[in-house]
């Protein structure tokens, strides 16, 4: 029995990195997981949690797609009878580029992926925890949602526009028992970040401006996501954690 036995939970972007650290982590401790993902992988996600006892779908989803969206939701309450917690992490990055410089394209898909697909999921989420006593969300924003990274401005708007969804949500369904947080990671080694890891400069350059002096691994965003889930966050709400080792800090 853990605390999540019994609850039902979506989780996007559940292939690789974040996502699926804390697929695997909500399933330890007895949820029943539901995996959007347009990447395959996700299935081995599954697997692992079936596996060792545990119960978990997925469901090729592109969470820009509001009715592949609604479709993970709905799948979630056809399989697992109902929906209590959701954790919207899906993203992409764009290539670093100068503002001037980032195509329309770039611009758009980050903005599909990374606000439309956090908005989509979560009006799916909003509309059945409405009308089954609530649940809780939380999305994943970035340090870049609170401070602007150089060459990623659509990156930077797009998770600045995640707190403001967080924000609205969380403000507007309190009373309806949906409370709506997020988190924004600083570096996290996951394959989103295995360019700018990879490039001897950088890595340089961060670990100089970086308190804790490394990246954080994708296991230690879990602990936070589950507490804000879970019935001892019942006082936490339209808030944003930041897990950065200090680097906004410094
Ligand atoms: P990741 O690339 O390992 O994970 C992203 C996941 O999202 C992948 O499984 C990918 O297939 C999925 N995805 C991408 N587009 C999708 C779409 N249209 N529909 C459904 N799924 C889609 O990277 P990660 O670092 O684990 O990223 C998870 C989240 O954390 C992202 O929102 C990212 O912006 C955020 N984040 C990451 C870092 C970091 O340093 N890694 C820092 C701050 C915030």
């Amino acid at each position: 029995m853990g605390r999540f036995s019994s609850k039902r939970v979506v989780l996007t972007g559940g292939a690789t990195g974040i996502g699926r650290a804390t697929a695997l982590a909500f399933a330890r401790e007895g949820a029943a997981v539901m995996i959007g993902d347009i990447d395959d992988r996700a299935k081995e996600t599954t697997e692992i949690i079936i596996k060792s006892g545990g119960a978990a779908v997925f469901q090729r989803t592109d969470v820009s797609d509001p009715v592949q969206a609604a479709a993970l939701v709905q799948r979630c309450i056809e399989e697992f009878g109902g929906l209590d917690a959701a954790f919207n992490n899906a993203g992409v990055l764009p290539p670093t580029k100068a503002f001037h410089e980032m195509s329309q394209e770039d611009f758009h898909r980050v903005i599909d992926v990374d606000v439309k697909g956090v908005f989509n999921c979560m009006q799916a989420e909003l509309r059945h925890m409405l009308g089954h006593g609530g649940g809780a969300i939380v999305n994943t924003t970035s340090v870049a949602g609170l401070i602007a990274d150089p060459g990623m401005a659509p990156y930077v708007a797009a998770k600045h526009a995640v707190v403001g969804l967080t924000k609205a949500a969380g403000v507007e369904y309190a009373r309806n028992g949906i409370r709506v947080n997020a988190i924004a990671p600083g570096l996290v080694h996951t394959p989103m970040t295995d360019r700018w890891l990879a490039d001897e400069e950088f890595t340089k350059a961060f670990l100089a401006a970086s308190p804790i002096g490394r990246p954080a691994e994708p296991e230690e965003m879990t602990g936070l996501v589950l507490h804000l889930c879970s019935d001892e966050a019942t006082f936490t709400n339209a808030q944003v954690f930041v897990m950065d080792g200090g680097q906004t800090a410094h």
